[in-house]
């Protein structure tokens, strides 16, 4: 269980952030906000992907207009990017918006930000002050030399003054960077210098895989410290993959329960019995289709599978031209090994719909011994993986120095 930091509780709309509830996912749609459709079409994926809050950016006056349009069809609560100009955060704000992100890098006149404080809390909508390290205020760059963590700590405090000067405590903050132990420090010592909530991310993470593992690297760390209230990952791809990344990393830290398939696969090794990377591909599509919220394995052998992927929901491991299903860790069903896809995409549907116990009331009675026999006949054929068993008469030969 991850133990998290206290923070205090704001309301984007209808989601909560920060003060105990759930960690959200964010992302941002690519669309322009002019296209009304189009934003709206994106942001129904993002939406079945597994964003709950939605950033469009409100960058020029049709822009506003397109939100007006847009935040009362959208199915989530809709915040409006503000860049430079306030006067758009106050059209965003007519427009309905459910939360407005200001830069303190580019909104420099504290009287505009005081007006929007002003106005958003006649609405009750919350702001996020997002620092970010590549649009720094300039006169902090020039203090500190460079974005390091003090200086978007400092930057997001001082913004935050502004705001409190004015009345207005709804707030929650990023201090974004795009080098990961630079943004993880930032967001330490922000962690420390107040309770307001925290919007994580690392910015400009580039396409995937790369930008995947920066984004990992710092919202998980964060996240496992107990530091964070709402995520994003910025992805250079389809923000879909952000919303699902997301959604995927709460649910793999145990911060959001499982919502999809949970596909755990052996890296395959010269042990395998089937092609482990065709028939993973195999089972997750099938599997992925038919949206069951568990978690299946796809083991190349039966000699380490069921035992080693015993966690996992239902499993499927090959020896000696068979599948061998396993729920739990437990050998259930014993089939063809071109069966197998087929088998494991039917236990599955009948464990989601029957549940563990009554599954594994109605296992073949024979096959946990036929597993049994077909791993050790891939002992004896192929040996022990690790030799393990050979190792054992090495190691006390050499103690007893024979
Ligand atoms: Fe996969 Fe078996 Fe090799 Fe483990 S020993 S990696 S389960 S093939």
């Amino acid at each position: 269980m991850i133990e998290r930091r206290p923070t205090r509780a704001i309301r984007v709309g209808s989601v909560a952030v920060g003060g105990g509830a759930p960690v959200s996912v964010q992302s941002m749609t690519t669309t322009k906000t002019a296209d009304v459709d189009g934003t709206l079409a994106q942001v129904y994926a993002l939406r079945g992907a597994g964003a709950d809050i939605v950033r469009i950016t409100c960058n020029d006056v049709e822009a506003a207009q397109g939100l007006a349009e847009i935040v009362p069809r959208s199915p989530v609560p809709i915040v409006a990017d503000i860049h430079f100009q306030y006067r758009l955060a106050l059209a965003a704000l007519e427009a309905g918006v459910a939360g407005l992100r200001l830069n303190p890098g580019n909104i420099r006149n504290p009287e505009h930000i005081k007006t929007v404080a002003r106005a958003a809390s006649e609405r009750s909508v919350p702001i996020r002050v997002g620092v970010n390290a590549g649009s720094l205020d300039r006169d902090l760059l020039a203090k500190y030399g460079a974005p390091v963590p003090e200086a978007l700590v400092e930057s997001a405090l001082h913004e935050i003054r502004l705001l409190e000067e004015a009345g207005f405590e709804d707030i929650k903050i990023s201090v974004k960077h795009s080098d990961v132990p630079s943004m993880v420090a930032s967001y330490r010592l922000l962690s420390e210098r107040t309770d307001y909530p925290l919007h994580l991310g690392v910015t400009e993470a580039g396409p995937p895989p790369g930008g995947l593992i920066k984004s990992v690297a710092g919202i998980a760390t964060l996240l496992l410290e107990g530091i964070g209230d709402t995520i994003r990952f910025s992805l250079t791809a389809d923000p879909v993959e952000e919303a699902e990344a997301g959604r995927r990393l709460l649910e793999q830290l145990g911060l959001r329960e499982r919502s999809g398939l949970d596909l755990i696969a052996c890296p395959s090794c010269g042990r395998a019995e089937i092609d482990v990377l065709e028939v993973t591909r195999k089972a997750q599509e099938a599997l992925e289709a038919e949206e069951l919220p568990i978690q299946v394995a796809v083991m190349g052998c039966v000699v380490n599978g069921p035992g080693e992927a015993r966690e996992a929901d239902i499993g499927i491991a090959a020896g000696k031209g068979k599948g061998h299903l396993f729920i739990k860790g437990r050998v259930v069903r014993v089939v063809p090994e071109a069966e197998m896809v087929d088998a494991l995409l039917d236990e599955a549907r009948k464990l989601a719909s029957e549940g563990v116990e009554a599954r594994l009331a109605a296992a073949d009675g024979v096959a946990a011994r036929l597993a049994d026999e077909a791993a050790e006949d891939l002992l004896a054929a192929r040996g022990d993986a690790n030799r393990a068993r050979e190792r054992r008469e090495s190691v006390a030969e050499i103690a007893r120095g024979e």
